[in-house]
């Protein structure tokens, strides 16, 4: 019933069926954040991208050690291996210890993927935490030939690599190009070639974050930490890496290059990368004045936002475009996709009350097997939502008498619908549950009351202002002849 699941392979450009290399285990690595400012919703889309892989596998029943790292060192504000690192100039500006600024975006970074339901990695390595790792690779790539060091610092000579292998298998990128494109940058370069890219580099005196190595005191380039923790915890071989595509090149490609010579060649079957998040068919940037934190999302804290977002209409939003899609934010679609998912948990509240015919006109077995094809079918989340939908209609159809399900389909329905819901894509009831919802409904109670003796007593401004607020935070008002209504 489960079928075979397909990922598209970054690196073949095609779907391929996934096979681990060690049933029933499967090693997966994925690039998480570098924490130095708070989290965005460009980071929404990987973390729930590989949650959703991540998910599958395990209903799947694989055994799936799942990595995902946090660069907190390395990282240069220019790709090429300049500038000054991220999390070090925040340190700087701030007046902080380095770690200071890690530990404090990190634990928000955190906060806001528990929000979002994003289950935790098996294990969440830090660069800083393996300069040995990474200094042994660089010795090994040294050792092998196709490195350099440059004035204290170890180079990656992609020349050399690429007359043995392909330097651009990845990202399709071809080096005659990136001679023409990078030809001018050189000069007093300490690179033979501006695009070889940094092993170790060393530390200028005022850098903060720096360690003693064979070359000089300096810092891994930021290409070696995942391929040094990913090798490390996963393995020679493993199965699957991901991140977003703007990581494809350099860094993916820089890291295979890296593996090629240290490890073997091809040590990962798989490379998935998620598409990017535009906002009104923008790119977002912090210069384009449409950088949105996930933080200004839940409480609506920005001028490009109408009102505050929930985190699961965030994450529902975003699993309704495939993966590899672009997708595109504006007020508009989060509102469609905040109402689309009321329905898909309203209809669940139904489907916990309908009652089983003796006999039925409706099976279920299609929309199982439909489910299951969508999500094998690298995971088209979008479909699978199109689905569940479909079985929205049936469940109030039930519920209103114009069609019937015996006791067997109806277990099976609940089944699916709870499983691909709630277990699958990751979504979850925000209005149930715990007892601040209770206390939350009767404050609002207690306010529209308050309301309702203010427009008593004709005090039209009071009760405007009310509903007013109220609306803000994202609760809507219905007047009634008697009362009132409201819903979140
Ligand atoms: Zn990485």
């Amino acid at each position: 019933m489960q079928g075979k699941l397909f990922l598209y392979n970054s690196i073949n450009r095609k779907k391929e069926e996934f096979i681990p290399i060690n049933f029933p285990f499967v090693g997966m690595y994925v690039c998480g954040p570098t924490v130095y400012g708070d989290a965005h919703l460009g980071h929404a889309r990987p973390a729930i991208t590989f949650d959703l892989l991540f998910r599958y596998l395990r209903h799947l029943e694989y055994k799936v050690r799942y990595v995902r790292n946090i660069t907190d060192v390395g990282h240069l504000e220019n790709d090429a291996d300049q500038g000054e690192d991220k999390i070090g100039k925040k340190a700087r500006l701030e007046q902080l210890e380095p770690m200071e600024v890690v530990q404090y975006f990190a634990d928000r970074y955190h906060r806001e993927m528990d929000k979002l339901n994003v289950l935790k990695p098996s294990i969440e390595p830090r660069a800083s935490g393996h300069i040995i790792e990474q200094i042994e690779m660089t010795k090994k790539i040294l050792d092998s030939g196709f490195a350099y060091i440059s004035n204290g610092s170890v180079y990656f000579d992609v020349e050399k690599y690429n007359e043995k292998y392909n330097y651009g298998k990845l990202s399709g990128r071809i080096l005659e190009d990136l001679y023409s494109n990078t030809r001018e940058l050189d000069g007093q370069s300490e690179k033979k070639n501006s695009f070889d890219f940094a092993l170790w580099k060393q530390a200028s005196p005022e850098h903060i974050m720096r360690w003693p190595s064979p070359w000089s005191d300096g810092f891994p380039g930021w290409h070696m930490e995942c391929s040094a923790m990913g090798h490390k915890y996963l393995g020679e071989k493993f199965d699957i890496h991901g991140g977003g595509m703007d990581l494809l090149f350099p860094h993916h490609e820089c890291e295979i290059a890296q593996n090629t010579v240290a490890v073997g060649e091809n040590s990962i079957n798989y490379w998935v990368h998620n598409n990017m998040i535009t906002i009104n068919g923008q790119k977002m940037g912090k210069s384009l004045g449409n950088f949105i934190t996930l933080d200004d999302l839940f409480n609506g804290t920005n001028q490009v936002l109408e009102k505050a977002y929930s985190p699961m209409t965030i994450r529902f939003f975003i699993l309704q475009a495939h993966y590899r899609s672009t997708l595109d934010f504006s007020n508009e679609a989060l509102q469609a996709a905040e109402k689309g998912l009321a329905r898909l948990m309203k209809g669940n509240e139904t489907l916990n009350k309908i009652k089983a015919s003796a006999s039925g006109n409706y099976n279920v077995s299609e929309l199982k097997k439909n489910c299951y094809d969508a999500m094998n079918d690298d995971l088209n989340s979008p479909i699978v939502i199109a689905h569940l939908f479909d079985a929205l209609k049936t469940i109030n159809s039930v519920e209103a008498g114009t069609e019937t399900i015996d006791d067997a389909n109806l277990e099976i329905l609940k089944q699916v619908y709870h499983s691909f819901l709630f277990e699958i894509l990751g979504l979850k009831n925000e209005n149930e549950g715990s007892g601040s919802n209770e206390i939350l409904k009767e404050v609002v109670d207690m306010v529209l009351n308050l309301r309702m003796q203010a427009k008593a007593n004709k005090d039209y401004a009071t009760s405007d202002l009310i509903r007013n607020e109220l609306t803000k935070i994202g609760i809507t008002v219905k007047d009634k002849k008697d009362g009132f209504e409201w819903e979140i």
